[in-house]
C-alpha cells in the first residue's frame, strides 16, 4: 500500500519548525506495514497545493496531509481537496456542536470562522478529534484514499491513534508489520564492521540489515516484515543473536541507548563508581554522566585540571612531566605510564575512588587504518578506546584487537575514552 505525505504549512518551507510530523507518521505507518514512498512539503498556496495534491493521487494509494485544517482562510486543505474530487461540503452537526463545547469549556468565544471547521466534504468519514476543533478526515476518491489530519502535532497524534489506526487495522487487515531494532556500536570502524558482517550483509533478505555511522558511533538497524508485531520480533530476535556472536563485544546499547545511560547503569549493577581526570574537555565527560538521572548513585565527581597549573597545584602532575611530556599525551607513551594524563588519572582515583591505586594502563591493542589509528587500553574493569596517531598494519591491529577482546575480563565492554571535545559529542 503505497502512501505518499504531504506536509502543508510556510513556517515548514522557511525552516521554522521542525517537520515532526512527517518523522513520527513515517515511523508508525511504517510498523503498520505501510510503505511510505514519497513525502512533499508545500505552503499555503493554493495553485502549488493544487499541483501536489494532484501529483500525490497519481502515484500513491493513501495520500495523507497535515495540517491547514484550521479557521482561517489561508487553511486550504479540505477545501482543495474536496474540490479535487468534485465533492460539495456540508455542515457537520456532530463537529459543529464538539466545537462549540470544546470552545465553550475553554472559555473562548465560538468566531464566525469556526463554522469553516465543521463543514465536511461528503461522503467523508470524520475522525472525531477530542482535542481540537479541526476533526481529522477520510476521503475515497477512485482509487485514491485521502487522509486529512490537523497540524499541530498533539492533535494529529491523538487523531491517528483514537481514530485512524483502529480505522486501518479494519480497513486493510491485510497488512503485515515493520518493525526496527537498533544496535550501538562503538569501537570499531565502518569498514571494519561492514568486513565482519560481510556474510549477513550479503545474504540479507528478511530482516534487513543496515550501517549507519554516525559521529562517534555505528548503528547497525535490523528490520523485519511479518504479519504481526511478534512474528517479527522473532525474525529480529534471531539476526540479533547472529549479529552479536560477530560483533557483540562492540554493541554498547540498543535504540534509544545513550553511552552515560549504559555505563551508569552497568556502574550501578556492579556496585562502582567513576571519577573524571578531564583536561581540555572542560568538565565535558562528568557532564554527559551527571545528566543521567540516579549518577549520584555513582559519579563520584570530577577535576578540571584545564591549565597545567591545576594539573600540578591541584592533583600534583609533577612541573618535570607537564614540561618534558606536555599536556596532551601521546597514548603511544601511555602504555608505559609516564605520561601527564596517567598522573592526573592516578591522583584523581587515589582522592575520589577510595585510594583506589592505578598500577598503569597497559596496551590491549592498536588499530591502524590509513595513517590514523586507535588504540585500545584496559585500566582496570573498563577497556578504554582513543583516537591517535600511531602506524601500524591493519592485520597486526585486528590481530591485537581479537587478543585483547579474547582476554578481558568476564563482563568487561569496550567503551570510548575520548581526548578532545570534539571526538566526546
Ligand atoms: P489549526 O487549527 O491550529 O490552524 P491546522 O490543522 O490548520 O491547525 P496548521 O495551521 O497547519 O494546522 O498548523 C498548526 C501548528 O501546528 C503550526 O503552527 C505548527 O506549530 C504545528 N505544525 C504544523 N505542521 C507541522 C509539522 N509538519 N510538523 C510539526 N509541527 C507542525
Amino acid at each position: 500500500m503505497k502512501v505518499e505525505v504531504i506536509t502543508t504549512g510556510t513556517e515548514l518551507l522557511l525552516g521554522e519548525i521542525l517537520n515532526t510530523n512527517f518523522t513520527w507518521l513515517a515511523q508508525e505507518l511504517n510498523l503498520r506495514g505501510f510503505d511510505v514512498l514519497y513525502q512533499t512539503t508545500v505552503g499555503d498556496n493554493p495553485a502549488r497545493m493544487k499541483e501536489v495534491v494532484d501529483i500525490a493521487a497519481g502515484r500513491a494509494d493513501i495520500v495523507i496531509t497535515s495540517g491547514g485544517l484550521g479557521p482561517t482562510r489561508g487553511d486550504i486543505t479540505k477545501e482543495l481537496v474536496a474540490e479535487y474530487c468534485g465533492v460539495d461540503m456540508y455542515m457537520n452537526l456532530e463537529v459543529w456542536n464538539h466545537i462549540h463545547d470544546l470552545l465553550s469549556r475553554r472559555n473562548i468565544c465560538i468566531a464566525s470562522n469556526n463554522e469553516k471547521q465543521a463543514l465536511v466534504p461528503s461522503g467523508a468519514i470524520v475522525l472525531h478529534n477530542a482535542v481540537g476543533t479541526a476533526p481529522g478526515l477520510v476521503l475515497e476518491h477512485g482509487n485514491t484514499t485521502f487522509i486529512m489530519l490537523p497540524g499541530p502535532p498533539f492533535e494529529l497524534q491523538h487523531v491517528c491513534e483514537q481514530e485512524l489506526f483502529p480505522y486501518f487495522e479494519q480497513r486493510f487487515p491485510h497488512l503485515g508489520i515493520i518493525k526496527s531494532h537498533t544496535l550501538k556500536v562503538r569501537g570499531i570502524g565502518e569498514s571494519n564492521l561492514a568486513e565482519m558482517l560481510d556474510d549477513i550483509i550479503v545474504h540479507q533478505s528478511n530482516p534487513t540489515i543496515a550501517l549507519y555511522a554516525r559521529h562517534g558511533e555505528i548503528l547497525v538497524r535490523l528490520t523485519a516484515k511479518a504479519p504481526s508485531a511478534e512474528e517479527a520480533d522473532a525474525l529480529i530476535a534471531a539476526m540479533q543473536e547472529r549479529v552479536e556472536k560477530i560483533i557483540g563485544p562492540y554493541v554498547y546499547g540498543y535504540d534509544g541507548d545513550t553511552l552515560p545511560e549504559v555505563l551508569g547503569k552497568e556502574l550501578l549493577a556492579r556496585k562502582q563508581t567513576i571519577a573524571f581526570a578531564e583536561s581540555c574537555t572542560g568538565g565535558l565527560a562528568s557532564s554527559l554522566m551527571t545528566d543521567v538521572p540516579g549518577s549520584s548513585e555513582n559519579v563520584k565527581g570530577s577535576v578540571i585540571s584545564y591549565t597545567n597549573e591545576v594539573k600540578n597545584l591541584v592533583i600534583n602532575v609533577s612541573k618535570t612531566t607537564l614540561s618534558k611530556k606536555g599536556a596532551v599525551s601521546e597514548w603511544l607513551y601511555l602504555f608505559a605510564g609516564d605520561v601527564t594524563a596517567y598522573y592526573m588519572t592516578r591522583s584523581v582515583a587515589a582522592t575520589l575512588l577510595h585510594g583506589m591505586k592505578v598500577k598503569g594502563f597497559y596496551e590491549a591493542s592498536v588499530q591502524a587504518k590509513d595513517n590514523r589509528a586507535a588504540a585500545h587500553v584496559c585500566l582496570g574493569n573498563w577497556m578504554f578506546y582513543a583516537p591517535s596517531v600511531l602506524g601500524g598494519g591493519k592485520k597486526r591491529a585486528k590481530a591485537q584487537f581479537d587478543a585483547a577482546l579474547s582476554s578481558m575480563p568476564e563482563g568487561c565492554r569496550p567503551l570510548s575514552a575520548y581526548t578532545t571535545r570534539d571526538q566526546i559529542l
